[in-house]
């Protein structure tokens, strides 16, 4: 039976599955309250780590050191708790793991006992212990050792990793119970987006009797970090900083603080908060989430977009039904594959045959929309009359189709010219539109020429999708916004021909996603600066 992560129309949470064998210590009296967002940090000394902490002071107050990460962990004890008495309000996560456990410490078992109970002395909240060192201890050296966070009042978090894949979860979380630690933390690596449905219903299945951490690792894990803590979850991890720093992450797919806490509010999320993802492989690239959760969040709405890479049409689909989410933005590859499993669409998608937007109905089945369509014919609405316009697209793929089918439906005559003749014959026929070959281009004349191809995006070859002399037109349309300036555009502009960027189709398709989405009209200028700014930090 399909269950529904957060959004639990039907109770969820199972009961608590009763550990065997009897625990070896119990846990802690309360539960130790943490903040959502933990910052892991490592280094490579301890005065090191200790400043990597000391600046993203402004940023947290829940920081994991990697020991294992020193060459000698025991080192950093004495830093660590000069730190610690320093700034009371830190909660501290020690971890020292084991290189045959994934973790790069070269000790023995005791050795790492010792080192995690010296962190805990040293003023450490929570000392991580892997679930296969808690199984390899004796009985008394384990029991040694809890005695010792006891006195520290320090809690014990066993975790579990699998650095290959996500399986037999549920097995592994009762591995753990049988410790009845303080927190769990079950950490696996997603193959696909459904790998994250088995952690999400593990945290949130047991988040209620227990302090639950659930995450798989990679870029097809992001939705269990993101949706984690809505689950139910204890907390997540970040990486620290941006740019070169976020290189410091310290596991496959962590996210910086700030792109947790500012592009996807994190900590904000509850069970009222609708879910929407941009879809594609390759994804991450994608200035989608950037500019719908800026606009969400500008415009009040409880929602949230997040990056789903895709390896399958069935993977995305399964991931729509079972979390549910409300609505995606669609992008390569699945655009024309997703149409068959639509219950309905609007006639011009039908006609163009690629869906970019999907709405799920209260009913759960998908509605499917082309907001590219929009993308090109609005900024052009803004400048001209389209009834009559003689319009020329160069390229004759995806984006293409939504241009000239567009245009057509508005009464322009469309022309199509590609660098493969015949697919430009076959879409003018489809369109009602005309094709033209590429050497008709120079002696033309049009009242707008748009390009569909990519030739402008760096490496592509060539630059210029025409040459000079066959600009003959009085506004240049190039679909490309990145760079944003293209070469057409800049030729363009030194012609004073009449420009619109790819960036504006981008803002404007994405502006008609949000109304379909939420009924209310986009901040389109807003969603404009955030993307523009964004492209330019870029380059
Ligand atoms: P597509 O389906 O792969 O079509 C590409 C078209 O460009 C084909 O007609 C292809 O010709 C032609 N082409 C490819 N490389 C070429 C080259 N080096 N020289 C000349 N022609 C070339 O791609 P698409 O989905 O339509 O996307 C095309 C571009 O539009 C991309 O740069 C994309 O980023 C941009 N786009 C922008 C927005 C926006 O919101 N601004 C939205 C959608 C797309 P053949 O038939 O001969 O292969």
């Amino acid at each position: 039976m399909p269950q529904l992560i957060g959004m639990s129309r039907t109770a969820s949470i199972a009961p608590l599955a009763a550990p065997d064998p009897p625990p070896v210590s119990a846990p802690l009296g309360l539960r130790l309250r943490v903040d959502k967002l933990c910052i892991s940090l490592q280094a490579g000394s301890p005065a090191e780590l200790v400043e990597r902490a000391e600046s993203a002071l402004h940023d947290a107050k829940f920081f994991e050191f990697r020991l294992d990460a020193l060459p000698k962990p025991a080192a950093a004890i004495d830093p660590l708790r000069k730190f610690l008495a320093a700034h009371k309000d830190v909660t501290a996560l020690a971890t020292c793991r084991r290189k045959q456990l994934g973790g790069n410490f070269a000790g023995a078992l005791a050795a790492e006992l010792d080192v995690l109970t010296k962190a805990a002395e040293a003023g450490c909240a929570i000392v991580d212990l892997e679930v296969e060192s808690a199984e390899q201890a004796k009985a008394s050296q384990l029991a040694h050792f809890r005695g010792a966070l006891h006195a520290a009042g320090t809690a014990l978090l066993i975790s579990f990793h699998d650095f290959t894949r996500t399986k037999g979860l549920d097995h592994v979380a009762q591995r753990i119970e049988a410790f009845s630690p303080d927190f769990m933390k079950v950490v696996s690596t997603a193959r696909s987006l459904s790998d994250n449905l088995e952690v999400l219903r593990l945290i949130e299945n047991r988040s209620l009797s227990a302090q639950v951490v659930g995450i798989a690792m990679g870029e097809e894990g992001l939705l269990s970090r993101l949706l984690g803590p809505r689950a139910g979850a204890a907390f997540t991890f970040a990486a620290m900083g941006e740019g070169a720093e976020a290189a410091l992450a310290t596991a496959p797919g962590q996210l910086t603080m700030r792109t947790l806490r500012d592009l996807y509010r994190v900590e904000q999320l509850d069970q009222a908060t609708r879910i929407f993802g941009v879809a594609g492989n390759p994804i991450n690239h994608s200035l989608s989430p950037l500019m719908h959760n800026m606009a969400f969040r500008r415009e009040s709405v409880n929602a949230v977009m997040l990056p789903l890479k895709a390896r399958s049409l069935d993977d995305l689909l399964n991931i729509i039904r079972e979390l549910p989410l409300a609505g995606v933005a669609v992008t390569m590859p699945f655009k024309q594959e997703v149409l068959p499993h639509l219950a309905n669409m609007d006639p011009l998608t039908a006609r163009i045959g690629a869906c970019n937007t999907l709405r799920t109905g209260a009913d759960g089945k998908l509605y499917g929309f082309n907001t590219d369509v929009a993308g090109v014919v609005r900024p052009l609405q803004r400048r001209m009359r389209l009834p009559g316009a003689r319009i020329a697209v160069l390229g004759a793929g995806g984006a293409a189709r939504a241009a000239v089918f567009g245009l057509v439906e508005q009464g322009a005559e469309v022309f199509v010219i590609n660098r493969t003749h015949e697919t430009a014959v076959a879409l003018a026929r489809k369109a009602k539109a005309k094709s033209l070959k590429h050497e008709q281009l120079a002696r033309s004349r049009f009242d707008a020429i748009i390009n569909t191809t990519p030739c402008g995006m760096a490496g592509v070859k060539p630059a210029l999708p025409i040459k000079e002399d066959e600009l003959n037109t009085s506004l240049v349309f190039d679909m490309v916004y990145n760079p944003m300036e293209t070469p057409l555009i800049k030729l363009a502009q030194s012609r004073g021909i009449a420009v619109i960027t790819g960036l504006e189709m981008f803002v404007q398709q994405g502006a008609r996603q949000f109304e379909i989405w939420t009924g209310k009209p986009a901040p389109e200028a807003e969603m404009q600066r955030v993307v523009e700014l964004e492209l330019r930090r870029r380059g």
